[in-house]
């Protein structure tokens, strides 16, 4: 189903990056401690300076207290050691506005986890929620790809909106990755989508159109290759909902800080999608607790 990240077509898109339009505002970066992921916090800092970038956000996947999906995310002893460097990043750019944060999986038991250590004691400025798996039936499926009956679109809807209803998550990441999992879009897909848009309007928890896609291998489908996210139909929903979005290239190594800008806003005023204002974000926090490596 995917296409060899070698093919014509990724290579393309690949050379208009460095041509495109920056992000102001980026709220989507990780470091090379979630292990699929390259660059420290100076790095990506670098090149978002480089690129005149306002608002630099780093949100590396989450540790969990109990080590769960370890295979992807920062363990619990680098904890202190991302604090530490997300502040020398600060203090070695001090004119940027950074703030730091996590890209999170939610289950009910790591609700008290978020709230009380990391947006509490630690005072990190931010969280955001990736469903990169779904629960059902006592198990976890994973959201990229294997999303692939009507059952598994439902539950993945009902995990997402639970995940809104936290109250705990700035905004929902990459919520099209539906398109992971099919090649064309159906009934069933337009059921899911209208739900989670429709919460999202409701909570006023933003969805992201993410450009992470378009730097992955593309599927083929019925009207040509296309992302495997973004995917349109899922944002002409969102519109009709008011659904607000937030813009992120979701950089997994340095130099793809502001990547595919011009591409999620393309999506942005196709449909004529409002951005969030994440202004708040980080104003509310305070002065981070005692060892949590950051002065
Ligand atoms: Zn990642
Ligand atoms: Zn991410």
């Amino acid at each position: 189903m995917w296409r060899s990240p070698g093919c014509s077509h990724w290579c393309r898109r690949r050379q208009v990056y460095g041509q495109a339009m920056p992000f102001v505002a980026n709220y989507h970066t990780h470091t090379f401690r979630c292990e699929h992921a390259t660059g420290d916090c100076l790095d990506y800092a670098r090149v978002a300076a480089a690129a005149g970038l306002a608002i630099l956000g780093f949100s590396d996947h989450t540790p969990l207290p109990d080590g769960r999906w370890d295979d992807m995310r920062m363990s619990l002893a680098q904890f202190d050691e991302y604090e530490a460097a997300f502040a020398a990043a600060q203090r070695a750019f001090p004119q940027m506005r950074m703030l730091l944060g996590l890209e999170c999986e939610f289950a009910p038991e790591y609700a008290g986890w978020y709230r009380d250590e990391i947006l509490g004691r630690r005072g990190f400025d931010y969280l955001i929620a990736g469903c990169h798996y779904t629960p059902h039936d006592g198990r976890w499926i994973q959201s990229f790809g294997r999303l692939n009956t009507p059952t598994y679109l439902k539950a993945y809807a009902r995990y997402t909106i639970q995940v809104m209803e936290t109250g705990l998550f700035a905004f929902i990441t990459h919520p099209d990755i539906i398109g992971c999992s099919y090649a064309d879009w159906n009934d069933d897909l337009t059921a899911c989508a209208e739900d989670i848009c429709a919460a999202s309007a409701a909570l006023k928890v933003p969805l992201e159109i993410n450009s992470y896609g378009f730097r992955k291998p593309w599927v083929p489908s019925a009207g040509g290759e296309r992302p495997a996210y973004p995917w349109e139909p899922f944002w002409a929903i969102a519109a009709r909902h008011r659904v607000q979005v937030v813009l992120s290239s979701d950089a997994h190594q340095p130099e793809d800080v502001v990547a595919g800008y011009d591409d999620v806003a393309a999506i942005r005023d196709r449909f004529g999608l409002v951005e969030a204002d994440l202004s708040h974000l980080g104003s509310t926090s305070g002065v981070r607790g005692p060892g949590s490596g950051v002065a």
